[in-house]
């Protein structure tokens, strides 16, 4: 699959080329797909969707009906994320994607991010908060959540009106984060009436999404992946694809340090002699 292995000077400005994915290729409704590639994402959705399930936004959802949430928390790699809203837009797919505005990882002011974020948007897809609770004072968390929230739809020019939490501990959980006017992915009735599936450490370890209950159920479900997982080499392990994105962080940043500064410029060319 092409696009992921790109370098970070190039990537962005590719990124208008439209991943064409073949047709999908439905398994039969009682094999799991079990790729952790875009192909294979493709496949488990259109799989769900074979089951009757319906994409739906939160806002939307019903009990007892089959409503699917496609839900991405952008942890590390939003050049992941890119390929997966593409592959997902080809086929008018929506899905809301969540982005951390205080990760060590990327930085959402910087103009490639904030490039990517609003490609996201244009996709047709909804972008939120991931909100790393972890940085506040609980008395200053609804608070945070605007403000941060503000960041992305400054960058976006649409209402982050859904926001998801990044590695929440379980007594956030348990308190239950409220902010008036916006809609928590966490919130209790999104586990009281919704069906949760996630991808955590790059593997389906509390059941593979067709084989959770309210897929039997017919009830709606929430599938949360987080992109970096799903990347093109079905080979590797979580730990590599980990590597794999490292090694291209330190490229992108090496591209950036030959553009910036002279004295790494020519440090490369007196090696080089
Ligand atoms: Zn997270």
């Amino acid at each position: 699959m092409s696009g992921i292995g790109l370098g970070y000077a190039s990537w962005l400005p590719l990124i208008p080329c439209r991943f064409h994915l073949p047709p999908v290729k439905l398994p039969s409704l009682g094999a799991e797909p079990v790729n952790f590639t875009p192909d294979g994402y493709v496949e488990l959705v259109a799989t769900l969707l074979a089951r009757g399930y319906h994409l739906r936004e939160f806002s939307a959802v019903k009990p007892d009906h089959r409503h699917l949430i496609l839900r991405h928390d952008i942890d590390f790699d939003l050049e992941a994320a890119l390929i997966l809203a593409e592959a997902e837009a080809d086929r008018d797919w929506h899905a809301h994607y969540f982005v951390l505005t205080r990760s060590e990882f990327y930085n959402v002011s910087a103009p490639r991010c904030r490039a990517a974020i609003r490609k996201l948007q244009n996709l047709g897809h909804s972008v939120g908060l991931h909100f790393d609770a972890s940085q506040y004072d609980p008395t200053e968390m609804t608070a945070a959540v605007d403000d941060e929230s503000a960041v992305i739809e400054a960058i976006t020019g649409s209402p982050a009106s859904v926001f998801s939490l990044h590695r929440p501990h379980p007594d956030l959980l348990e308190a239950t984060l409220t902010v008036p006017g916006r809609t928590n992915a966490y919130a209790p009735e999104s586990f009281r009436d919704i069906g949760y599936v996630s991808d955590s450490r790059g593997a389906w370890h509390h059941g593979a999404p067709l084989e959770q209950d309210a897929v039997a159920a017919g009830r709606p479900l929430q599938m949360l992946t987080h992109p970096i997982w799903w990347t093109s080499d079905p080979e590797l392990s979580p730990h590599g694809k980990c590597a794999a994105f490292l090694t291209r962080q330190a490229e992108n940043l090496e591209q950036e340090m030959l553009l910036n500064c002279a004295a790494y410029q020519g440090a490369g060319a007196e090696e080089t002699q």
